[in-house]
């Protein structure tokens, strides 16, 4: 089909199949990138997380077989092991195979362990980079997660108190400016609590916003006391951000709201000119 970009042509000679390792972004299917949308569209088989939508899967090859991998709780291990031999064997019997995670492929999607695993079967891999939406969704809601004089940097960090059997050390990061928690809502409770208690004010802002980049996207606002108290509600997918940066919001949405009345001021200008 593209012709002219020798990655996705048919009959490049290749006896074996390739997996491309394709960052579906945050859910808007104009985030996606354009190689991840002309991977979808020479696939031949396309293994996805339940975090990709169906805007998204309408992109892929008419033709090309879907198959949903999400993870069961508990069952996390045996589906992966399941996902390692799909993606093994399609790719053996020559298949184009795209595998298709929410966001970047390699933030927290496990995606350089399916790398890892498919070279040492020796299959070709492609990586195509994701908007990930640790940095997207705070941004499309208005919270940068860096500013001048606000904050210098930020760490994602996964909400998973135990990530691979390790406990996730919050003192660690208790003072980065910034922190972007995925996959925190279950835990928030808990992390707002560590994070207080090892010296992040109780005051400080928190957003959570839930389905960023689509039209379901909500927007919380609130403090770690409140978290941790379990004042606040939330559900998944939602990115959740501490730090002071979550103030700049109002400021960008003030700006905003002052553009839209001046927006309108204008048209109304325009409106009251004589015909
Ligand atoms: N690889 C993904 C992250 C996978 S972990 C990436 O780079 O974005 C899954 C977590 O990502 C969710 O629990 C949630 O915290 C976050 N997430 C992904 N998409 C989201 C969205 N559209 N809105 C809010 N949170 C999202």
């Amino acid at each position: 089909m593209y012709s002219t970009d020798g990655h996705f042509s048919k009959g490049s000679g290749a006896a074996s199949g390739k997996v491309w390792l394709v960052g579906a972004g945050p859910g808007d299917p104009e985030l996606l990138t354009v190689k991840a949308v002309r991977a979808l569209e020479s696939a031949e088989v396309v293994i996805h997380d339940r975090l990709v939508s169906d805007a998204i899967l309408a992109m892929a090859n008419p033709a090309a077989e879907l198959l949903y991998a999400g993870k069961v709780q508990g069952q996390q291990e045996e589906i992966q092991e399941f996902i390692f031999r799909m993606l093994i064997d399609y790719a053996k019997s020559g298949k184009r195979v795209v595998r298709l995670k929410g966001g970047d492929p390699l933030v927290f999607g496990r995606g350089a362990e399916e790398w890892q695993r498919l070279r040492e079967a020796g299959i070709e891999v492609e990586i195509v980079p994701g908007i990930s939406s640790a940095v997207a969704v705070p941004g499309l809601a208005g919270v940068p997660v860096t500013y001048r004089g606000v904050a210098d940097g930020f760490a994602v960090i996964t909400g998973h108190l135990r990530h691979e059997g390790n406990e996730v050390d919050w003192s660690k990061y208790a003072r980065v400016d910034t922190l972007v928690i995925l996959m925190g809502v279950a835990t928030r409770v808990a992390i707002a609590t560590e994070l207080i208690r090892h010296g992040r004010p109780a005051t400080q802002p928190v957003a959570f916003v839930e389905r960023g980049s689509t039209d379901r996207e909500r927007v919380v606002v609130t403090t770690l006391r409140e978290i941790a108290n379990g004042e606040v509600e939330v559900a998944n997918p939602a990115v959740m951000v501490a730090g002071e940066v979550v103030r700049v919001r109002e400021q960008l949405l003030a700006a905003a709201a002052v553009n839209q009345s001046s927006a309108s001021r204008i048209q109304r200008v325009r409106q009251s000119e004589p015909q």
